[in-house]
């Protein structure tokens, strides 16, 4: 199946993040949202992350215009009508997700792939509230999206080889690497990583370290790129939450029972960079550490 024009639900930090690569791939693009001010906010931050690939010397001016130009903007899910690629990137919540593919299916094309970036919710459960099974897939992209290279492929237990080898493509087009997982709860990336970033919550929560040791300790003891609760900041306390819930009942297995103290900081709208505050205050000129 031949895609040109992709669907995204979801215009926050990942939904912005897969319109830019899909538009600078050269699909044709539809991103919706709830919010004008998300949807507007996705624009700029597009522009101004495609711009400094431009200025690195990876972009064309010509295709940074030509990228743009293939992105609109909805705040109705119908218009994503035409779509034969939907890539659904919206909360972290499963009847928000099971909601966006109800109001969707009517104004759909049979053809149409439904896919979602869920970074722990089944698939092949989100797939079987809709009519086409067979059709849907889990298309998980890390974050940043532009800069990541993994895209994590999962196959829901419905799911035709047909849908898997267009989605294959999609990625192959994006110049990404895919890996296939099953669908099991948070899948292969987030079954690892999230229990290490709960843990170090614990770390915190016991007292065993602070922010600045914890995140040093892993940086510079175990050569991470970033520190776990940097890390944290970063992906969304709320989408981490959200993650470890999933695990835990998923796998009915209290190592995944998520730390309290991360619940207390989801509890006080604290999600990390993009509330401006979490583990690091973000809103002076340099992040500061909360605990
Ligand atoms: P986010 O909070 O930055 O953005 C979510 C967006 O969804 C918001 O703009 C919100 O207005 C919008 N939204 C909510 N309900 C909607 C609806 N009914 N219709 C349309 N839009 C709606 O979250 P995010 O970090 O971009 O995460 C989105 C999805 O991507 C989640 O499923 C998450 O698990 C997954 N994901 C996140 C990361 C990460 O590191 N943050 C990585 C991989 C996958």
């Amino acid at each position: 199946m031949d895609i040109q024009k992709i669907g995204i639900v979801g215009a926050g930090q990942m939904g912005n993040g897969i319109a830019h690569v899909c538009a600078l791939a050269g699909y044709d693009v539809v991103m919706n949202d709830v919010s004008q001010d998300s949807l507007d906010k996705a624009l700029a931050l597009i522009d101004r992350n495609i711009e400094r690939q431009v200025s690195r010397g990876k972009v064309s001016a010509e295709d940074k215009a030509d990228a743009l130009d293939r992105i609109s903007t909805t705040l109705r899910l119908t218009d994503l009508g035409s779509s034969d690629l939907i890539i659904e990137a919206a909360t972290e919540r499963e009847t928000v997700k099971q909601a966006i593919f109800e109001d969707l299916l009517p104004h759909l094309k049979p053809e149409t792939i439904l896919t979602s970036n869920t970074s722990s919710i089944s698939i092949t459960r989100l797939a079987s509230r809709t009519d086409r099974p067979e059709k849907f897939m889990g298309f998980h992209f890390m974050n940043p999206v532009p800069v990541m290279q993994l895209v994590e492929l999962i196959r829901g237990i419905a799911t035709d080889e047909e849908t898997f080898a267009a989605c294959k493509a999609v990625v192959d087009k994006l110049g990404k690497t895919a890996a296939t997982a099953e669908d099991f709860p948070a899948f292969i990336v987030n079954r690892i990583l999230m229990p290490m970033i709960n843990e170090a919550v614990y770390t915190l929560y016991e007292g065993v370290g602070n922010v600045k040791s914890i995140d040093e300790s892993m940086k510079l003891g175990a050569n991470h790129p970033m520190g776990p609760l940097e890390l944290a900041d970063f992906i969304g306390l709320d989408t981490c939450l959200a993650i470890m819930n999933v695990l835990h009942d998923g796998l009915a297995d209290t190592k995944y029972r998520p730390c309290p103290l991360l619940t207390k900081y989801v509890e006080a709208g604290w999600l990390g960079r993009k509330t401006q505050r979490g583990f690091y205050d973000y809103r002076g000129e340099v992040p500061v550490p909360t605990r």
